[in-house]
């Protein structure tokens, strides 16, 4: 299998330390508010990378953390005048439901940095000890001069580096690049005891500390959107290799590109801004996650009104295979193909592993011979499997309705209007045929005949 590494800057063969136990650790979200898009890219693009490592390897240990500590969130909490709990386990369970939503498979871990606080002040206090981090004013840095690796991950130097983070010196710092492992809180603030004081830990360190206390010390991939690498990733490099005595943190660095809005970077500013939660309400998840591996992953993707529906006209490509095949029974023990997973286990190269799903599509609509549809229905569902996609039944798929207000008619009302358009038809009155079709479009359904009737689905 090969994966780029951002470290190296190159595709390497993924030889993971234990081939008994692959560990990953993705960077999850910060909930204090719901997740949009972007957010969710990461999500699907590490979820099919551990489906792909769960058929290769044993046992694969997944972490997706969920930041639960932070001044966005202690801005939230404060705006509704209640407890942050309050504030993470709602946007927490959102985050759920819309990720599942994408066909994203639990992580086999999610820890939450409030359940980690002793194992974040150990690794702060060994960081101290062997020298990398000092206190000040309440606060503990890390002091970045003190790692010869730091910036090697951004390919920044040092001048760089420096320039990056001198918009604003603060006086408890002894270089510009220095960065907080550990700040005071105000009483008015959430806060927990430390050596240092009551106070909450910067954001960086959370990350190296669950890395380490679920996984170890060194693992096989981490993973993140490549806004991550600098500063955060380089930071969790430096904390995790000097509490660990100069030990390896990560063998493989992964980063799915940005995904943007009509060519436009998101931003609340532009208004641009599509959560995963509003957009489920007129999109099919599946539609969505399928947008999302489209490209490969460390290119960006542009999300447009044309690429969403070309996804849907993709899926009912899929679906409508799979349906005609509805009475075959997948042949036993039939996989998907080699070469999709070859396509895959390539940098999880997406676009040409759905282009040999396509094609066995394609020719799942041509065969005749019952033992090859049984074979092509098999190769289909497992590789759908992998991308986690085509898991639901094709009806349930032509079946799925946007939640809209206003006029859109009801299963028995489109039934009933397509019996009329029946009618007409047998009697020839073309036009007649035309306007209930059309009408149906105007309400949002679209009427498709084909061999065996007339079909409809939810626009
Ligand atoms: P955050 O909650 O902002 O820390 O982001 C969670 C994850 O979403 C991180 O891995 C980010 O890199 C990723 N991410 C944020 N915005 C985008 C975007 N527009 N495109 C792709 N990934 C993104
Ligand atoms: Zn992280």
């Amino acid at each position: 299998m090969q994966l780029h590494n951002t470290l190296s800057g190159q595709k390497e063969e993924f030889v993971p330390l234990d081939p008994q136990r692959v560990t990953m650790y993705v960077c999850g979200p910060t909930v204090y508010s719901y997740a949009h898009i972007g957010n969710a890219r990461p999500a699907v693009v590490f979820d099919v990378l551990a489906r792909v490592l769960r058929r290769r390897y044993p046992q694969v240990d997944y972490v997706r953390n969920i930041t639960d500590i932070d001044d966005k969130i202690n801005a939230a909490a404060a705006k509704e005048g209640v407890d942050i709990r309050v504030i993470t386990d709602r946007f927490a369970k959102i985050y759920f439901e819309d990720m599942a939503a994408l066909g994203v498979l639990p992580a086999d871990h999610t820890p939450r940095v409030t359940e980690h606080l002793p194992a974040i002040i150990d690794m702060i206090q060994r960081l101290i000890a062997s020298g990398h981090a000092y206190e000040a004013q309440g606060h503990v840095m890390f002091e970045t001069l003190s790692f010869d690796g730091y910036g090697r991950l951004s390919k920044r130097d040092e001048q760089a580096l420096m320039a990056g983070a001198r918009i604003e010196v603060a006086p408890y710092k002894k270089h510009a690049g220095d960065f907080v492992l550990w700040k005071p809180s105000a009483d008015d603030q959430p806060g927990w005891d430390s050596p240092w004081g009551r106070g909450r830990p910067g954001w960086h360190i959370e990350c190296s500390a669950m890395a380490e206390a679920l996984l170890g010390e060194t693992i096989d991939i981490h993973g993140g959107g490549i806004d991550l690498v600098f500063p955060h990733h380089e930071n969790e490099i430096a904390q995790s290799t000097c509490s660990h005595g100069g030990k390896v943190f990560a063998r493989y660095w992964m980063h799915n590109g940005f995904l943007n809005v009509d060519s436009q970077k998101m931003s609340k500013s532009i208004g641009n801004v599509l959560l995963v939660h509003e957009l489920l309400k007129t999109v099919p998840g599946e539609a969505i996650r399928l947008v999302l591996l489209t490209g490969h992953y460390r290119q960006p993707v542009d999300w447009t009104d044309e690429v969403v529906s070309e996804a849907r006209k993709k899926l009912d490509r899929l679906y409508g295979a799979l349906r005609d095949l509805g009475d075959v029974a997948p042949a036993d023990g039939v996989t998907a193909p080699a070469a999709f997973v070859a396509a895959l286990e390539d940098d999880l190269n997406t676009p040409m592993a759905l282009a040999e799903l396509f094609e066995l599509a394609r020719r799942a609509n041509k065969a005749t011979d019952p033992v090859e549809k049984a074979q092509l229905k098999a190769q289909m569902l497992d590789a759908g499997l992998l991308l986690g996609l085509l898991q639901q039944a094709p009806e349930d798929w032509f079946a799925w309705a946007p939640q809209v207000d206003g006029d859109r008619p009801d299963a028995g009302e489109i039934e009933a209007l397509l019996a009329q358009r029946a009618d007409a038809r047998a009697n020839k009155q073309w036009a007649e045929s035309d306007r209930i079709r059309d009408d149906l479009k105007a309400r949002g359904v679209l009427v498709e005949d084909s061999k065996d009737g007339q079909r409809w689905r939810y626009a």
